[in-house]
């Protein structure tokens, strides 16, 4: 199963995850940065099970993230 991994601690807030892809993401009223909506939190990491079909979309994600702090495999 396809995950996005999110490095949370790196992400700068600037809200490009979200406005591609808002079922997955939401941004922070507390710290500004962008949260992966029900992930697993390990050390800082965050972790979210995504089906095949979300995979292309969450890659075009990735590559739009300007602190490259996302990754999908
Ligand atoms: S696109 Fe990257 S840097 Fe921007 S809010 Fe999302 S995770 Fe953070």
């Amino acid at each position: 199963m396809p995950k996005i991994i999110h490095y949370r601690d790196k992400c700068i807030g600037c809200g490009i995850c979200y406005e591609m892809q808002p079922m997955f993401w939401r941004m922070s009223k507390k710290d500004g940065k962008a949260t992966l909506i029900k992930a697993l939190h390990k050390k800082g990491i965050y972790i979210l099970d995504i089906n095949e079909r979300d995979r292309e979309e969450s890659i075009k994600v990735v590559e739009a993230c300007p602190a490259k702090v996302i990754k999908v495999n």
